[in-house]
């Protein structure tokens, strides 16, 4: 079976998982990594932002890199080097975005609940634009410029993010992570539309300067994108006939789906192609197109590389149940257990060149004392690896982990040049303990 490991990592001639250029069992034979760790190729990431970039042509856009998905430095500051901007959504992911080197006008802030020092942040920086989420918010960001007085006539630029009211089944991704259907809490509902227009143009503090929405995530067609997109533009011809002369840009949001492994997936490129052609059909392509995708940008050019800490293998009413135990668990990598997502999960080594193996069908679990704490079953050698990579894992991996259990969290590990720039050493688990003892009471 000559398997396909990942969307970008590929096998050695000796069968050896690579990422990067390196072999990954080197790496944790060598020492120089430990598990689990998730593992990053920042050049992957920066020539994917090149190739989405270059999906726009001469127009004028701009790439908000949804900050979320993965905020370590390295990251951050290679898409930034690939002229990314960055869609944030907390004052401490602006802070990440300004200092790893992002122009503050390359920058949105999404966020149903920004706090007053959180708003206080964005408009000191001097961010393109305060995504806004609710007629109430806006009431919010105009006080917080009054008392900031930013002074000679300098507003506020806000933005617009509209609830498309979409119906989440219709997008064909998972109940937990679609945004834009009504009943979410996100984004200004169309209806409430026209009281906001009143409610900015009675308010000398702020400056519309764009419109916006966010769809949902994993969007597997570009067709639903598409439709969206169209409908974000008709508003905008619509706000602007309504006397509106200050925007500058439309954001049809992030999204873009990636192959965890069951099948081919648009390209970014061609979700950004069709944004393109509808914003051109409303005859608003003056302004700036911008996207704000995150998955899309790292998922695949980082992986989380576990021990195999023991099998087992039971037999139920005459059926053989096999588990393989890891050393990553749901706090590792929350996907599975929070949206049922599916990472696949591969050795790092096969024997031999042909990569050909027996397969047998493993339960890969980890340690957390959780029945959701599962990877799902996997096709793997029917004498176990040592280690394994759950593949896909640059985005919503790391981000999300946490400290259940007990347990440290996972290194991160940055390759560049076919070789490691810097790891990011957890704390260990002594740490926690101590922690955890040391608080008195
Ligand atoms: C999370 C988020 C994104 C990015 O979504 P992806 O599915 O990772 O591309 C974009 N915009 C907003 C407002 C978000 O909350």
């Amino acid at each position: 079976m000559a398997e396909a490991f990942g969307n970008s990592p590929r096998r050695d001639s000796n069968g050896r998982a690579l990422l990067g250029g390196l072999a990954l069992s080197d790496l944790v034979r060598s020492g120089s990594i430990r598990t689990p760790s998730y593992v990053y190729d920042l050049d992957a990431i920066a020539a994917g932002a090149r190739e989405l970039r270059e999906a726009f042509g001469n127009e004028s856009h701009l790439v908000a890199y949804a900050v979320k998905a993965n905020t370590a430095g390295p990251v951050v500051r290679a898409l930034a080097a690939q002229g990314c901007g960055a869609d944030v959504v907390s004052g401490a992911e602006l802070s990440v975005a300004l200092a790893c080197g992002v122009p503050p006008l390359s920058i949105v802030y999404n966020g149903v609940a920004k706090r007053d020092d959180e708003i206080d942040k964005a408009l000191g920086a001097g961010i393109l634009s305060i995504q806004i989420e609710s007629v109430e918010e806006i009431v919010r960001v105009a006080a917080r410029a009054r008392a900031l007085s930013l002074g000679r006539g300098a507003r506020a630029r806000i933005s617009l993010r509209i609830n498309p009211a979409l119906d989440f089944e219709a997008l064909e991704t998972h109940a937990n992570i679609a945004t834009g259907h009504d009943a979410a809490k996100f984004g200004i509902a169309q209806d409430d539309l026209p009281r906001a227009l009143e409610i900015i143009k009675a308010s000398p503090e702020v400056e519309l300067v764009g419109l916006g929405h966010h769809i949902g995530s994993q969007i597997p067609s570009v067709p639903a994108y598409r439709t969206a997109a169209r409908t974000l533009f008709s508003l905008g011809v619509a706000v602007r006939a309504g006397g509106v002369s200050t925007l500058r840009f439309l954001d049809t949001g992030g999204g873009f789906g990636i192959d965890y492994g069951a099948g081919a997936v648009p390209k970014p490129g061609d979700y950004v192609r069709a944004a393109l052609e509808e914003r051109k059909a409303a005859e608003v392509d003056d302004t700036m197109l911008m996207v704000e995708p995150g998955r899309s940008m790292v998922a695949a050019h980082g992986v989380l590389v576990s021990r195999v800490v023991q099998t087992k293998v039971s037999t139920v009413r005459g059926t053989a149940r096999r588990w393989l135990m890891i050393d990553a668990g749901m706090n590792d990598l929350i996907r599975p257990a929070l949206y049922q997502a599916r990472h696949r999960v591969v050795p790092l080594e096969t024997n031999g060149a042909s990569a050909d193996f027996t397969a047998t069908l493993w339960r890969v679990v980890g340690p957390v004392c959780e029945s959701s704490d599962d990877f799902g079953v996997h096709a793997l050698p029917d004498s176990p690896p040592e280690h394994v990579a759950l593949l896909d894992a640059g985005a919503y991996g790391y981000v999300m982990s946490n400290q259940y259990n007990g347990r440290a969290l996972p290194d991160e590990v940055f390759l560049r040049g076919g070789q490691i720039v810097t790891i990011n050493r957890a704390k260990s688990q002594d740490d926690w303990v101590q922690e955890r003892v040391a608080i008195q009471g």
